[in-house]
Protein backbone atom coordinates (compact mmCIF):
# COMPACT_ATOMS: atom_id res chain seq x y z
CA UNK A 1 0.00 0.00 0.00
CA UNK A 2 1.04 3.03 -1.12
CA UNK A 3 -0.37 6.28 1.36
CA UNK A 4 -0.15 9.65 0.75
CA UNK A 5 2.84 11.91 1.97
CA UNK A 6 3.77 15.00 1.14
CA UNK A 7 6.66 13.68 -1.98
CA UNK A 8 3.60 11.72 -3.08
CA UNK A 9 2.17 14.93 -4.51
CA UNK A 10 5.20 15.24 -6.49
CA UNK A 11 4.26 12.43 -8.39
CA UNK A 12 1.54 12.86 -11.11
CA UNK A 13 -1.54 10.90 -10.83
CA UNK A 14 -2.89 9.03 -13.59
CA UNK A 15 -5.28 11.37 -15.22
CA UNK A 16 -9.07 10.31 -16.68
CA UNK A 17 -8.58 9.22 -20.58
CA UNK A 18 -11.23 11.44 -21.65
CA UNK A 19 -9.67 14.92 -20.68
CA UNK A 20 -6.18 13.57 -22.03
CA UNK A 21 -8.08 12.66 -25.19
CA UNK A 22 -9.58 16.16 -25.38
CA UNK A 23 -6.62 17.90 -24.68
CA UNK A 24 -4.68 16.42 -27.89
CA UNK A 25 -2.67 18.55 -30.34
CA UNK A 26 -4.88 19.28 -33.26
CA UNK A 27 -2.76 21.55 -34.79
CA UNK A 28 -0.25 20.46 -37.21
CA UNK A 29 2.14 23.83 -36.71
CA UNK A 30 1.59 23.12 -33.13
CA UNK A 31 3.20 19.88 -33.00
CA UNK A 32 5.81 20.93 -35.09
CA UNK A 33 6.68 23.69 -32.36
CA UNK A 34 6.53 20.72 -29.47
CA UNK A 35 8.88 18.94 -31.12
CA UNK A 36 10.83 21.84 -31.83
CA UNK A 37 10.31 21.59 -35.75
CA UNK A 38 8.24 24.59 -36.23
CA UNK A 39 10.29 25.96 -38.80
CA UNK A 40 9.26 23.34 -40.79
CA UNK A 41 5.81 24.79 -41.04
CA UNK A 42 5.93 26.17 -44.54
CA UNK A 43 6.45 22.60 -46.11
CA UNK A 44 2.34 21.82 -44.35
CA UNK A 45 -0.21 20.95 -46.49
CA UNK A 46 -3.16 22.81 -46.82
CA UNK A 47 -6.27 22.02 -44.84
CA UNK A 48 -4.34 19.02 -43.05
CA UNK A 49 -4.82 17.12 -47.04
CA UNK A 50 -8.30 16.79 -46.44
CA UNK A 51 -7.64 14.25 -43.14
CA UNK A 52 -7.42 16.07 -39.93
CA UNK A 53 -3.93 16.07 -37.47
CA UNK A 54 -4.71 14.24 -34.06
CA UNK A 55 -2.21 13.25 -32.26
CA UNK A 56 -2.36 12.79 -27.80
CA UNK A 57 0.41 14.59 -26.36
CA UNK A 58 1.85 11.39 -24.24
CA UNK A 59 2.50 10.10 -27.76
CA UNK A 60 3.78 13.39 -29.09
CA UNK A 61 6.17 13.14 -26.05
CA UNK A 62 7.58 10.19 -26.88
CA UNK A 63 9.05 11.59 -30.42
CA UNK A 64 12.57 12.55 -31.10
CA UNK A 65 13.17 16.19 -29.90
CA UNK A 66 14.07 18.19 -33.64
CA UNK A 67 13.64 14.78 -36.08
CA UNK A 68 11.74 15.49 -38.96
CA UNK A 69 12.59 11.69 -39.61
CA UNK A 70 10.85 10.94 -36.71
CA UNK A 71 8.96 7.63 -37.12
CA UNK A 72 6.51 8.96 -34.65
CA UNK A 73 5.75 11.92 -36.51
CA UNK A 74 5.63 10.75 -39.22
CA UNK A 75 2.82 8.71 -38.62
CA UNK A 76 0.45 11.47 -37.92
CA UNK A 77 2.26 14.84 -39.65
CA UNK A 78 0.30 16.11 -42.66
CA UNK A 79 2.69 15.89 -45.77
CA UNK A 80 2.36 17.45 -48.95
CA UNK A 81 2.67 14.09 -50.68
CA UNK A 82 -0.53 12.88 -49.82
CA UNK A 83 -2.13 15.39 -52.54
CA UNK A 84 -0.24 13.37 -54.84
CA UNK A 85 -2.99 11.60 -57.12
CA UNK A 86 -1.70 7.70 -57.50
CA UNK A 87 -3.23 5.23 -59.99
CA UNK A 88 -5.01 2.53 -58.03
CA UNK A 89 -5.13 4.14 -54.54
CA UNK A 90 -9.04 4.31 -54.04
CA UNK A 91 -11.22 5.47 -51.43
CA UNK A 92 -12.91 2.38 -50.24
CA UNK A 93 -9.32 -0.09 -50.82
CA UNK A 94 -10.62 -3.14 -48.54
CA UNK A 95 -13.87 -3.91 -49.97
CA UNK A 96 -15.33 -3.20 -46.61
CA UNK A 97 -18.93 -1.45 -47.87
CA UNK A 98 -19.41 -4.79 -49.83
CA UNK A 99 -19.07 -6.61 -46.77
CA UNK A 100 -21.35 -4.65 -44.96
CA UNK A 101 -24.37 -7.01 -43.70
CA UNK A 102 -25.81 -4.74 -40.93
CA UNK A 103 -25.72 -1.50 -39.68
CA UNK A 104 -21.67 -1.35 -38.22
CA UNK A 105 -21.54 -4.86 -39.26
CA UNK A 106 -18.75 -6.44 -41.71
CA UNK A 107 -18.82 -9.81 -42.23
CA UNK A 108 -16.64 -10.85 -44.93
CA UNK A 109 -14.10 -14.59 -43.27
CA UNK A 110 -15.66 -17.31 -42.09
CA UNK A 111 -16.70 -17.59 -38.42
CA UNK A 112 -16.06 -13.60 -37.41
CA UNK A 113 -17.91 -11.03 -37.63
CA UNK A 114 -16.21 -7.40 -37.43
CA UNK A 115 -18.22 -4.52 -35.63
CA UNK A 116 -17.81 -1.13 -36.29
CA UNK A 117 -18.05 0.09 -32.98
CA UNK A 118 -16.62 3.10 -32.84
CA UNK A 119 -15.70 5.88 -35.93
CA UNK A 120 -13.42 7.77 -33.63
CA UNK A 121 -9.64 7.39 -32.92
CA UNK A 122 -7.27 9.00 -30.78
CA UNK A 123 -4.76 9.12 -32.92
CA UNK A 124 -4.96 9.91 -36.67
CA UNK A 125 -2.88 7.89 -38.29
CA UNK A 126 -1.27 9.17 -41.94
CA UNK A 127 -1.96 5.60 -44.20
CA UNK A 128 -5.42 4.53 -42.64
CA UNK A 129 -8.38 3.99 -44.49
CA UNK A 130 -9.97 5.42 -42.20
CA UNK A 131 -9.25 8.57 -44.30
CA UNK A 132 -12.36 7.77 -46.52
CA UNK A 133 -14.65 5.63 -44.74
CA UNK A 134 -18.40 7.00 -44.29
CA UNK A 135 -18.65 6.04 -40.64
CA UNK A 136 -21.42 8.53 -40.22
CA UNK A 137 -23.91 5.93 -41.03
CA UNK A 138 -21.53 2.65 -39.89
CA UNK A 139 -20.91 2.63 -36.41
CA UNK A 140 -22.87 -0.48 -34.66
CA UNK A 141 -23.11 1.26 -31.55
CA UNK A 142 -25.29 3.28 -32.90
CA UNK A 143 -28.84 1.98 -32.18
CA UNK A 144 -27.18 0.89 -28.26
CA UNK A 145 -25.90 -2.37 -31.03
CA UNK A 146 -29.10 -4.08 -31.75
CA UNK A 147 -29.10 -4.50 -34.99
CA UNK A 148 -25.54 -5.81 -35.00
CA UNK A 149 -25.76 -7.98 -32.50
CA UNK A 150 -29.79 -9.46 -34.07
CA UNK A 151 -27.56 -10.37 -37.06
CA UNK A 152 -24.96 -11.66 -35.25
CA UNK A 153 -27.45 -13.82 -32.87
CA UNK A 154 -29.14 -15.21 -36.01
CA UNK A 155 -25.71 -16.70 -37.40
CA UNK A 156 -24.79 -19.42 -35.52
CA UNK A 157 -21.45 -19.75 -37.69
CA UNK A 158 -20.07 -16.39 -36.07
CA UNK A 159 -17.90 -17.64 -32.81
CA UNK A 160 -15.79 -14.55 -32.75
CA UNK A 161 -16.99 -10.79 -32.35
CA UNK A 162 -14.10 -8.43 -33.57
CA UNK A 163 -14.51 -5.24 -32.30
CA UNK A 164 -13.09 -2.62 -34.69
CA UNK A 165 -13.68 0.91 -36.35
CA UNK A 166 -12.12 3.41 -35.88
CA UNK A 167 -11.20 2.34 -32.64
CA UNK A 168 -13.96 0.73 -30.52
CA UNK A 169 -12.13 1.48 -27.11
CA UNK A 170 -12.97 5.32 -27.95
CA UNK A 171 -16.02 4.18 -26.35
CA UNK A 172 -17.32 4.67 -22.51
CA UNK A 173 -16.79 1.69 -21.00
CA UNK A 174 -20.80 2.09 -20.26
CA UNK A 175 -21.38 1.71 -23.60
CA UNK A 176 -19.02 -1.49 -23.95
CA UNK A 177 -21.16 -2.90 -20.75
CA UNK A 178 -24.07 -2.81 -23.21
CA UNK A 179 -22.45 -4.81 -25.63
CA UNK A 180 -21.35 -7.30 -22.93
CA UNK A 181 -25.46 -7.54 -21.43
CA UNK A 182 -26.02 -7.81 -25.49
CA UNK A 183 -23.65 -10.73 -26.22
CA UNK A 184 -25.08 -12.74 -23.03
CA UNK A 185 -27.61 -14.47 -24.68
CA UNK A 186 -25.41 -15.22 -27.64
CA UNK A 187 -23.75 -18.27 -26.80
CA UNK A 188 -22.29 -19.13 -30.37
CA UNK A 189 -19.82 -16.11 -29.71
CA UNK A 190 -17.37 -17.91 -27.64
CA UNK A 191 -14.36 -15.31 -28.33
CA UNK A 192 -14.14 -11.12 -28.06
CA UNK A 193 -11.30 -9.82 -30.20
CA UNK A 194 -10.52 -5.94 -29.74
CA UNK A 195 -8.57 -3.76 -32.28
CA UNK A 196 -7.05 -1.07 -30.93
CA UNK A 197 -4.42 1.27 -30.93
CA UNK A 198 -5.25 3.11 -27.79
CA UNK A 199 -3.42 1.29 -25.21
CA UNK A 200 -0.60 2.53 -27.66
CA UNK A 201 -1.17 6.27 -28.10
CA UNK A 202 -3.35 6.56 -24.91
CA UNK A 203 -2.45 3.57 -22.21
CA UNK A 204 -4.79 5.76 -19.80
CA UNK A 205 -7.55 4.25 -21.23
CA UNK A 206 -6.76 0.97 -19.88
CA UNK A 207 -8.18 1.99 -16.21
CA UNK A 208 -10.02 0.39 -13.74
CA UNK A 209 -13.45 0.28 -14.90
CA UNK A 210 -12.14 -1.10 -18.29
CA UNK A 211 -9.67 -3.74 -16.49
CA UNK A 212 -12.67 -4.90 -14.58
CA UNK A 213 -14.85 -4.95 -17.73
CA UNK A 214 -12.48 -7.11 -20.03
CA UNK A 215 -11.68 -9.13 -16.91
CA UNK A 216 -15.46 -10.19 -16.17
CA UNK A 217 -16.34 -10.99 -19.58
CA UNK A 218 -17.17 -14.66 -20.00
CA UNK A 219 -15.72 -15.26 -23.61
CA UNK A 220 -12.13 -15.76 -24.41
CA UNK A 221 -10.52 -12.42 -24.87
CA UNK A 222 -8.28 -11.56 -27.30
CA UNK A 223 -6.83 -7.65 -27.52
CA UNK A 224 -4.87 -7.04 -31.05
CA UNK A 225 -2.71 -3.67 -30.25
CA UNK A 226 -1.43 -1.52 -33.40
CA UNK A 227 2.05 -0.07 -33.24
CA UNK A 228 4.60 -0.03 -35.86
CA UNK A 229 7.68 0.80 -34.26
CA UNK A 230 9.56 0.46 -30.66
CA UNK A 231 9.53 4.18 -29.61
CA UNK A 232 5.53 3.71 -29.62
CA UNK A 233 6.71 1.82 -26.05
CA UNK A 234 7.09 3.88 -22.61
CA UNK A 235 6.30 2.41 -18.89
CA UNK A 236 2.98 3.79 -19.25
CA UNK A 237 2.48 1.32 -22.39
CA UNK A 238 3.77 -1.30 -20.28
CA UNK A 239 1.82 -0.83 -17.84
CA UNK A 240 -1.58 -1.04 -19.92
CA UNK A 241 -0.26 -4.16 -21.68
CA UNK A 242 0.23 -5.84 -18.55
CA UNK A 243 -3.09 -4.74 -17.47
CA UNK A 244 -4.59 -5.98 -20.29
CA UNK A 245 -2.83 -9.43 -19.63
CA UNK A 246 -3.54 -9.75 -16.07
CA UNK A 247 -7.55 -9.32 -17.02
CA UNK A 248 -6.81 -12.52 -19.29
CA UNK A 249 -6.84 -11.28 -22.74
CA UNK A 250 -4.46 -12.81 -25.14
CA UNK A 251 -2.21 -9.46 -26.56
CA UNK A 252 -1.24 -9.24 -29.94
CA UNK A 253 -0.02 -6.40 -32.36
CA UNK A 254 -0.43 -6.38 -35.78
CA UNK A 255 1.68 -3.17 -37.79
CA UNK A 256 1.67 -1.60 -41.10
CA UNK A 257 4.45 -1.51 -43.19
CA UNK A 258 6.11 2.13 -44.08
CA UNK A 259 8.22 3.32 -45.83
CA UNK A 260 10.88 5.79 -44.31
CA UNK A 261 8.98 4.34 -40.51
CA UNK A 262 9.79 0.90 -40.11
CA UNK A 263 10.79 -0.18 -43.76
CA UNK A 264 14.24 -2.00 -42.19
CA UNK A 265 15.05 -5.72 -40.48
CA UNK A 266 16.60 -3.48 -37.54
CA UNK A 267 13.85 -1.46 -36.99
CA UNK A 268 11.33 -4.37 -37.25
CA UNK A 269 13.60 -6.82 -35.21
CA UNK A 270 13.88 -4.25 -32.43
CA UNK A 271 10.21 -3.99 -32.57
CA UNK A 272 9.31 -7.81 -32.41
CA UNK A 273 11.32 -7.69 -29.66
CA UNK A 274 10.13 -4.65 -27.75
CA UNK A 275 6.60 -6.10 -27.91
CA UNK A 276 7.94 -9.37 -26.42
CA UNK A 277 9.45 -7.04 -23.86
CA UNK A 278 5.80 -5.53 -22.86
CA UNK A 279 4.26 -9.23 -22.94
CA UNK A 280 2.98 -8.99 -26.70
CA UNK A 281 3.54 -11.11 -29.43
CA UNK A 282 3.78 -9.88 -33.06
CA UNK A 283 0.77 -11.27 -35.46
CA UNK A 284 0.17 -9.31 -38.92
CA UNK A 285 2.39 -6.85 -40.49
CA UNK A 286 0.22 -5.16 -43.28
CA UNK A 287 1.15 -4.14 -46.62
CA UNK A 288 -0.82 -0.84 -46.89
CA UNK A 289 -4.02 -0.45 -48.13
CA UNK A 290 -3.91 1.26 -51.52
CA UNK A 291 -5.58 4.46 -49.68
CA UNK A 292 -5.66 7.69 -51.44
CA UNK A 293 -2.57 9.82 -50.36
CA UNK A 294 -0.70 7.02 -48.45
CA UNK A 295 1.37 5.58 -51.88
CA UNK A 296 4.09 7.52 -50.44
CA UNK A 297 4.48 5.07 -47.84
CA UNK A 298 4.03 1.87 -49.82
CA UNK A 299 6.97 -0.56 -49.78
CA UNK A 300 6.95 -3.27 -52.85
CA UNK A 301 6.48 -6.57 -52.61
CA UNK A 302 9.87 -7.90 -53.43
CA UNK A 303 11.75 -5.76 -50.87
CA UNK A 304 8.61 -6.48 -48.02
CA UNK A 305 9.63 -10.09 -48.67
CA UNK A 306 13.29 -9.83 -48.11
CA UNK A 307 12.51 -8.00 -45.34
CA UNK A 308 10.63 -10.74 -43.92
CA UNK A 309 13.45 -13.59 -44.91
CA UNK A 310 15.81 -10.96 -43.02
CA UNK A 311 13.69 -11.42 -39.72
CA UNK A 312 13.31 -14.98 -39.81
CA UNK A 313 16.98 -15.21 -40.13
CA UNK A 314 17.31 -13.07 -36.53
CA UNK A 315 14.09 -13.48 -34.61
CA UNK A 316 12.78 -16.97 -33.20
CA UNK A 317 9.77 -18.32 -35.10
CA UNK A 318 7.26 -16.70 -32.61
CA UNK A 319 8.52 -12.85 -33.05
CA UNK A 320 8.08 -12.96 -37.23
CA UNK A 321 4.55 -11.42 -37.79
CA UNK A 322 3.18 -12.60 -41.17
CA UNK A 323 3.15 -10.38 -43.93
CA UNK A 324 -0.23 -9.98 -45.41
CA UNK A 325 -2.17 -8.35 -47.78
CA UNK A 326 -5.73 -7.55 -47.67
CA UNK A 327 -7.61 -7.59 -50.99
CA UNK A 328 -11.26 -6.91 -51.68
CA UNK A 329 -13.43 -9.97 -51.94
CA UNK A 330 -10.67 -12.54 -50.74
CA UNK A 331 -11.74 -15.15 -48.04
CA UNK A 332 -8.97 -14.02 -45.60
CA UNK A 333 -6.16 -11.81 -45.32
CA UNK A 334 -3.65 -12.86 -48.12
CA UNK A 335 0.07 -14.15 -47.13
CA UNK A 336 2.08 -12.91 -49.63
C1 LIG B 1 -9.00 -8.59 -40.83
C2 LIG B 1 -10.43 -8.88 -40.71
C3 LIG B 1 -10.87 -9.94 -39.89
C4 LIG B 1 -9.93 -10.76 -39.05
O1 LIG B 1 -9.06 -11.52 -39.80
P1 LIG B 1 -8.00 -12.44 -39.04
O2 LIG B 1 -7.20 -13.02 -40.15
O3 LIG B 1 -8.76 -13.45 -38.26
O4 LIG B 1 -7.21 -11.55 -38.15
C5 LIG B 1 -12.22 -10.20 -39.86
N1 LIG B 1 -13.12 -9.49 -40.56
C6 LIG B 1 -12.72 -8.49 -41.37
C7 LIG B 1 -13.77 -7.75 -42.15
C8 LIG B 1 -11.37 -8.14 -41.47
O5 LIG B 1 -11.02 -7.14 -42.26
S1 LIG C 1 -8.19 3.05 -37.29
FE1 LIG C 1 -6.14 2.59 -36.47
S2 LIG C 1 -4.73 3.12 -38.16
FE2 LIG C 1 -6.68 4.14 -38.57
S3 LIG C 1 -6.51 6.19 -37.71
FE3 LIG C 1 -7.48 4.87 -36.16
S4 LIG C 1 -5.78 4.16 -34.91
FE4 LIG C 1 -4.87 4.91 -36.81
Amino acid sequence: MITASPTSRLSSPVRDWRELWREAITDAGELLRTVGLGQHAERLPPGDAGFALRVPRGFAARMRHGDPRDPLLLQVLPQLAELDEAPGYATDAVGDLAAREARGVLHKYRGRALLIASGSCAVNCRYCFRRHFPYGAEIAAAGQWRQALDHVRRDATISELILSGGDPLSLATAKLEELARGLADIPHVTRLRIHTRLPVVLPERIDDAFAAWLAALPQQKVVVLHANHANEFDAAVDAACARLREAGATVLNQSVLLRGINDDADTLAALSERLFAAGVLPYYLHQLDRVQGAAHFEVDDDAALALMGALRERLPGYLVPKLVREVAGDAAKRPL
